[in-house]
């Protein structure tokens, strides 16, 4: 935004719109007032981020952060505006910390965190491919649209595509260490930021929450409540039904199935197909398993013992079963007609 020659207020007035939730706190703020000789302790805790030759400190949740305006500035319109701002009408008693010009902001203290060590470390800080951590990845998001810091915000986006592709080649099993409720957050977020694509792989991840987490929710580390929406637990309770019915589909053939042209060994295998058919409908079948689940993680390969020939077969017959669902996920969770799908 470029500056106008408006009086202060009016600036501020701008900014203050367009920063949505951005609190700027330049009351008189008399009894918070810190001389430049330096002051330490007192009301707020200091934050990990904290360069000594900073000129600006933003305060989130009682957390003080000392940064650098033209740093921010440079990554950050939403940075540029606000110092600009600060600049132009700054109150000779206006909060000071440490000798710096104080900006409070309305956001978590580790939501702060993680952007401004996102801006000084670069994109090493996400580590997407190697480890993704889910909590960073949606912080980035939010903030890098907040403060319209684009490299960010795309970093962000990336992150969370590889993770909830729309191929069935990058579908991968939950990070370690990641458990389904986690996906919850990622789920506001699609929707909030429209990032549809990544919908159909949260609600696979979603509907395999128990019953509780898929109701209540679950409460942070930082206290903050997270619950799927009434309409979203629908989708997840409908979209489980129908992938029990696909896995249920998916492995049908093996109920009359016959041991390939080139078996083996046509006894062992037909007697060992029909065993684990018997499995499979008195139930011990290991129901954990859904129309999605890889091939290599599945208990079936390890415990059928079948020739080469037949196993070839039955992983042909696993694979056709495994594609008709993923390319019916975006339907199954009742979100076809918004997102673009790969079908395979
Ligand atoms: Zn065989």
């Amino acid at each position: 935004m470029s500056l106008l020659p408006l009086p202060p207020s009016n600036l501020l007035y701008i900014a203050l719109r367009r920063l949505c939730s951005f609190e700027m706190k330049m009351e008189r703020a008399t009894k918070r007032i810190r001389d430049d000789e330096g002051s330490q302790g007192g009301e707020y805790q200091r934050g990990e981020v904290w360069y000594e030759d900073g000129n600006v400190v933003l305060i989130a949740e009682g957390t003080t952060f000392r940064v650098h305006r033209g740093v921010l500035s440079q990554r950050s319109d939403a940075f540029r505006d606000m110092f600009a701002v600060i600049s132009g009408s700054q109150p000779v008693d206006a909060e000071m910390w440490e000798g710096c010009p104080v900006v409070h902001l309305s956001d978590r203290k580790y939501e702060l965190k993680h952007m401004l060590t996102a801006l000084y470390d670069g994109k090493q800080y996400f580590n997407v491919r190697a480890k993704l951590d889910l909590v960073v990845a949606s912080t980035m998001l939010q903030l890098g649209m907040k403060y319209q810091i684009d490299d960010i915000k795309q970093e962000a986006i990336e992150c969370l595509s590889y993770r909830f592709p729309s191929r069935l080649g990058y579908f991968a099993d939950l990070a370690k260490g990641v458990s389904y409720k986690h996906i919850i957050p990622i789920v506001a977020l699609a929707w909030k930021f429209e990032l549809y694509d990544i919908l159909p792989v949260a609600f696979y991840w979603c509907s395999q929450m128990s019953v509780d987490e898929l109701i209540h929710g679950w409460v942070d580390e930082h206290g903050t409540q997270w619950r799927l929406s009434p309409e979203d637990q629908a989708r997840c309770l409908k979209g489980l039904s129908t992938l029990r019915l696909q896995c249920i589909k998916e492995w049908a053939f093996l109920l009359h199935g016959k041991p390939t042209e080139r078996c083996a060994d046509r006894e062992g295998c037909e007697s060992r197909i029909a065993k684990f058919g018997v499995k499979y409908l008195d139930g011990t079948f290991p129901h954990t398993e859904t129309p999605l689940t890889h091939w290599w993680s599945m208990s079936l390969p390890r415990d059928c013992q079948l020739c080469r020939s037949c196993m070839d077969e039955v992983q042909r017959q696993f694979n056709k079963g495994r594609i008709e669902a993923w390319n019916a996920l975006p339907t199954t969770f009742g979100i076809s007609n918004l997102v673009q799908w790969t079908i395979e």
